[in-house]
């Protein structure tokens, strides 16, 4: 009994001592203003750069501004029933996707939620939307080919596994064609494929998903889905909360492809933003850091080595040009952090040259080492043969009686070009490939006539593919063209020939 005052006293001690006043008052804050997706908040005086926060309506936040006394933060979601005085909350993390196994075949949102209808996604981890890129110790150079099946591409403009490969035009010359046949072309070869539509319309995000999965592409894919109509900061996360999507598998060894479709839209989403918060606009009213919004989110695409689990993510980013204008800020920007770009134009598209690559302002600057031998020796001359091919036809156009040497020079060049187009969702194994490409440019097509060299072609690889198994087996599987399957594919071609000449004078 005699004791007990004591007790309460030091018990009382105790609990001032201990006592936390910091974490309530730091927790929460509220808003000052709010409107156009954006709120600026007082009280959150702790926030942390990227932090998630938590409105009372149960929306959540990014911070993107620190100010004096003031925090801006960037809402992801609706605003309805928020007003001057709500409450926010801090969460302690900063913004983060569900990430896992369960996410292939899916359609999700920015913030990685379902949005096809068919349940909840499982995730097994979360990991933050924003994430360092792997330093220079862990990377490995680019060896191993990522073929796109398209043959103007893989023949001229190799993409190896781990590279960053821009693919730049107008409006509608098919850029994201170029994208999805790279998907459709990974069947089979484990790799896992992230489509990230970033202020596309709605329809188009569900027409690519019905090819996926009309082509049986689906069952490898994800596809990450911020549209015209989401708010900016959703259009503005979402190729960084694909990315992390990716790196997932990526640590895991896993070869991953991921395409953003396009990243004009984000930046214009990422300036749609900074000016809501009053960060002062640029060249093209661009914020300052547009440089940087892009080239960390494509630094996180590399090739690992074996000790950082060996995996890699190759991207594919989309930039839509006006006018053929790759000069302006945005263009130039990407092109410069890229290891090269895949340049379509407008004139070739219209004129029926589909795929639309021009030949001489495409470049692949890390790909050539990772190419397939087979491709690489037979496509050898291609690039030089279009080039004097585009020169010779401009100086000859009006010229009536050429000489022989420069005559067979414009056909040879007609020829090449008709063997690169190439229809929609019809993807080219490397044999065909090879195939295509070792008759046509050692000249082996010159007797055909120009309108049948398309059909003739696709024909002929047919046939090879279904007389010459062994062999085609062989350059598929090797990757490399022997001097047998040389002299194989020349008396098939010789025999072919023999056959179907008589239609051609018919
Ligand atoms: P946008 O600027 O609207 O995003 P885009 O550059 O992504 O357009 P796509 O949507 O890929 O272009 O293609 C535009 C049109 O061209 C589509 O209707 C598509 O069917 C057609 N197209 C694209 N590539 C080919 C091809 N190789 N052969 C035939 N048609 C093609
Ligand atoms: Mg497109």
């Amino acid at each position: 009994m005699k004791n007990q005052p004591e007790e309460i006293v030091s018990i009382l001690r105790d609990q001032i001592a201990n006592y936390d006043v910091r974490t309530r008052r730091d927790e929460v804050g509220s808003v000052l203003e709010i409107g156009d997706g954006i709120a600026t908040l007082y009280g959150l005086d702790n926030a942390l750069y990227g932090e998630l926060l938590e409105f009372e309506n149960g929306v959540q936040g990014m911070v993107l501004n620190l100010e004096k006394d003031s925090v801006g933060c960037v809402l992801l979601g609706s605003d309805s029933g928020l007003h001057e005085g709500s409450v926010v909350r801090r969460t302690g993390r900063s913004a983060d996707v569900g990430v896992g196994d369960a996410l292939i075949g899916r359609t999700v949102d920015a913030l990685g939620a379902p949005i096809d209808g068919l349940g909840p996604i499982e995730t097994t981890e979360r990991r933050p939307i924003e994430r360092e890129a792997s330093g220079v110790l862990s990377r490995e150079p680019v060896t191993v080919p990522l073929q796109t099946g398209i043959l103007a591409i893989d023949a001229m403009v190799p993409i190896g596994r781990g590279q960053r490969e821009l693919i730049i035009g107008d409006r509608e010359t098919g850029k994201t064609s170029i994208a999805v046949d790279a998907i459709l072309n990974q069947k089979g070869l484990d790799v896992i494929c992230i489509y990230v539509a970033i202020g596309q319309k709605a329809s188009t995000v569900a027409r690519i998903r019905n090819t996926l999965d009309r082509y049986g592409a689906l069952k490898y894919s994800i596809i990450v889905s911020a549209t015209a109509s989401d708010p900016a900061s959703l259009q503005y996360i979402a190729p960084y909360a694909g990315t992390a999507m990716g790196e997932y598998f990526m640590a895991q060894g896993k070869d991953v492809l991921i395409v953003y479709d396009d990243l004009s839209k984000h930046a214009v989403a990422y300036r749609a933003l900074s000016l809501l918060l009053h960060r002062s606009p640029g060249r093209e009213a661009y914020p300052g850091d547009v440089f940087y919004l892009h080239s960390r989110l494509l630094e996180r695409s590399c090739r690992l080595t074996k000790e950082y689990g060996g995996g890699s993510m190759t991207a594919l980013p989309i930039i839509e040009t006006l006018a053929g204008d790759v000069s302006a800020y945005i263009p130039t920007n990407v092109i410069s952090i890229t290891d090269g770009q895949i340049y379509l134009e407008s004139d070739l598209f219209f004129a029926g040259q589909r795929p639309a690559v021009n030949v001489g302002l495409s470049v692949s600057r890390v790909g050539g080492a990772a190419q397939t031998r087979a491709i690489k020796k037979t496509a050898g001359t291609l690039r030089i043969d279009l080039a004097r091919f585009r020169e010779l036809e401009v100086f000859t156009q009006f010229s009536s009686d050429l000489d022989s040497a420069t005559q067979e020079t414009l056909n040879h060049g007609r020829r090449l070009l008709e063997i690169l187009k190439q229809p929609l969702y019809h993807p080219q194994s490397v044999a065909r490939q090879a195939v295509t490409l070792y008759i046509s440019t050692n000249g082996l097509l010159a007797d055909v006539p120009l309108a049948a060299v398309s059909g003739f072609v696709n024909d002929f690889c047919t046939e090879m593919e279904n007389t010459q198994q062994e062999t085609m087996a062989e350059i598929q599987q090797t990757g490399a063209l022997s001097g047998t399957a040389v002299e194989t594919i020349r008396s098939a071609l010789e025999e072919y020939k023999k056959r179907v000449s008589k239609q051609w004078q018919a």
